[in-house]
């Protein structure tokens, strides 16, 4: 049986603490991952509108530069895409030129078909790339860009670059009538802006940190000093639910709660034959207290109270408690004490009231005590049994013309 209901503070606000740190770090760490997921996301976005303006701006300028190589005008009265193959050479050569300050690592022209009639890398010219849901967008009129990074890939010099980050652009080619006549596919170098965007990022995500360290970090300090604040808040109550709070004795609850405990451990004890299983009880109450009241005052027989609580516990050994049971009414218990034991103590405390007098309000008054005294016994089942004899005692040391311990 708990004295209180069982409530370890400092656990509970060391463990409050203890998730708020787990808390912070977690977010921390989600909060940082997402943004520099989303800031690279946003970035990636952004270099890809831009490699995708470029592309479009550039393949128009080729087109427009190479008009009459490239477009031819049908018997049917339409425009196609032509390269007629005495052209390719010279046609290579320009556009190879026209492209250099661009950035561009390869490009390639697409009929209506999805057959390669220009490229960059000759070998694939007169390919037909059926099955390309990107250039199918492209040849109905859509633009198409797509970000990707692959380990080598041959520029338009023909030498081989490394580690290449490159955005690859769909651009339809229309005829006058804005109908689509084929697609340029162009693919740009964005490879410059990786380190921009490490940098970019590593700044916002430095930043972010730093800031949610302050946040988190002022949060730690303040619910620190709280959890502190209410862990003396949560002393302080304790220590008012447990004792009365005129003499500082404990209250009748809590002395029955330890009257309790003591028998259930006395009880113990002496079932497994353990020695000290001896329980004694002393129930004291002031004679005449009524009157004291009525002659000095009620205040003064509030310091009689308490210079009484005094000197009861001064006389105890430290596993001795003393409790104010009701009005002047204290309840001793003593464990470890037979009643050959419990009566010297009683006895003792007895002579402490009787032959010193009390000093209330500048009056020295003589007080007397009764007492009644009574032990655990085998057949006991429960502390009350032991309660009622020490409160029977004291009746009869009533009756018997009071001052006495019985
Ligand atoms: P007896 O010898 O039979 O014990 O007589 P008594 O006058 O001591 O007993 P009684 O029970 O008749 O009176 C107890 C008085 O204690 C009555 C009540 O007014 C007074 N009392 C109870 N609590 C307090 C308190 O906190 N302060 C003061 N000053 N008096 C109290
Ligand atoms: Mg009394
Ligand atoms: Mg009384």
């Amino acid at each position: 049986m708990q004295l209180l209901p069982k409530f370890d503070m400092k656990k509970d606000s060391d463990s409050l603490l203890r998730l708020f740190v787990k808390t912070a770090v977690a977010s921390m760490i989600i909060i940082i991952s997402l943004a520099g997921y989303g800031f690279h996301e946003v970035f990636q976005r952004y270099v890809i509108s831009n490699a995708e303006d470029d592309s479009i701006n550039v393949s128009n300028a080729l087109l427009a530069e190479e008009m009459e190589k490239i477009v031819t005008f049908g018997d049917d009265g339409k425009f196609r895409l032509e390269i007629k193959p005495g052209q390719m050479p010279q046609l290579d050569r320009h556009i190879r030129r026209f492209l250099a300050p661009f950035g561009i690592i390869k490009i390639k022209i697409y009929t209506p078909e999805g057959r390669i009639i220009y490229s960059t890398d000759a070998k694939i010219i007169g390919q037909v790339n059926k099955r390309n849901e990107r250039l199918a967008r492209a040849l109905a009129g859509n633009f198409d860009s797509k970000f990707e990074s692959k380990d080598k890939v041959l520029d338009l010099a023909n030498e081989l670059k490394f580690d290449v980050d490159f955005v690859e652009t769909y651009v339809p080619i229309r005829d006058n009538a804005k109908k689509s006549i084929g697609s340029f596919e162009v693919y740009l170098d964005v490879t410059q802006y990786r380190d921009q965007s490490r940098r970019a990022v590593t700044l916002l995500l430095g930043i972010l940190t730093l800031i949610m360290g302050f946040v988190f970090g002022v949060s730690f300090f303040l619910i620190r000093r709280g959890t502190r604040d209410i862990k003396e808040i949560q002393e302080i109550l304790r220590t008012q639910a447990i004792t009365d709070s005129l003499t500082g004795a404990f209250n009748k609850r809590q002395i029955l709660l330890v009257a309790h405990k003591e028998f259930s451990r006395a009880s113990r004890r002496r079932s497994k034959g353990l020695p000290e299983f001896e329980l004694g009880f002393v129930m004291i109450d002031v004679d005449f207290f009524k009157k004291v009241n009525d002659t000095y005052g009620h205040l003064a027989g509030d310091l009689l109270l308490r210079e009484l609580a005094e000197r009861i516990s001064g006389s105890l050994r430290a596993y001795d408690t003393v409790g104010r049971f009701g009005g002047e009414e204290f309840l001793l218990i003593l464990p470890g004490s037979d009643l050959e034991q419990s009566h010297s103590v009683a006895q003792k405390i007895w002579k402490l009231i009787k032959d010193e007098p009390f000093v209330l309000d500048g009056h020295s008054v003589a007080v007397t005590a009764s007492l009644g005294v009574a032990a655990a016994q085998e057949a006991d089942e429960e502390y009350a049994q032991v309660l009622k004899r020490a409160d029977d005692a004291l009746y009869r040391a009533k009756s018997c013309g009071r001052n006495q311990v019985l």
